[in-house]
């Protein structure tokens, strides 16, 4: 693995890596992946530091955490979303005003593009066991060519007002957004 990041040339792309490493705990494929999909999303939306970002990731495995640690978009800020439809894809936009059309961008690991790899196509499809030391080189080299990419119209959301509720059942306290009496928990 060290052998494989030393190779990497690019100095901004190496200490994004730096960063990445600890948090994630090492490099994956899809950690890497999330990477580069950070990387094109800053470049498609013009995202410069410290621009707020919102991300929405089809996947929960790896690919959430390169926006984390490098773009601020966390689980507990709410910039992070997950939707677990079990895709190498993300969709990123900038902030934008409450209930105007914000301009994001989708981008995905493209299957037609990957074939043009052979192991990263085989890890990707799952058709054979590769461990990431043999898929991340392919990565490397491949850069943004195994990526697909089309700018999408995103509505931003109005934020809910948020009070407080004592459940009826179990006592605890929890925000409520509609008229509900009893807590999450407790309608399970
Ligand atoms: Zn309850």
């Amino acid at each position: 693995m060290e052998s494989i990041i030393k190779q990497i040339e690019d100095p901004e792309l190496l200490s994004q890596i730096e960063r990445l490493v600890p948090f994630h705990g090492y490099l994956s494929s899809g950690a890497f992946i999330g990477l580069q999909m950070f990387n094109i999303a800053r470049k498609v939306l013009d995202i410069r530091e410290g621009d707020r970002i919102y991300v929405t990731s089809e996947t929960r495995n790896c690919v959430p955490d390169p926006f984390q640690i490098l773009g601020g978009a966390t689980a507990g800020n709410n910039r992070l979303k997950i939707k677990e439809l079990g895709k190498m894809a993300v969709v990123v936009n900038k902030q934008g005003p409450e209930e105007e059309a914000v301009r994001g961008v989708r981008i995905i690991l493209d299957a037609e593009k990957t074939k043009a790899y052979p192991k990263l196509h085989a890890w990707y499809l799952n058709t054979a066991k590769l461990p990431h030391t043999e898929v991340l080189p392919e990565l490397l080299a491949a850069g943004e060519k195994v990526y697909s990419w089309e700018l999408v119209e995103l509505e931003v959301p109005v934020r809910a007002k948020k009070r407080i509720q004592r459940c009826e059942k179990c006592g605890e306290m929890f925000i409520r957004y509609n008229n509900e009496l009893l807590c999450g928990t407790c309608t399970e």
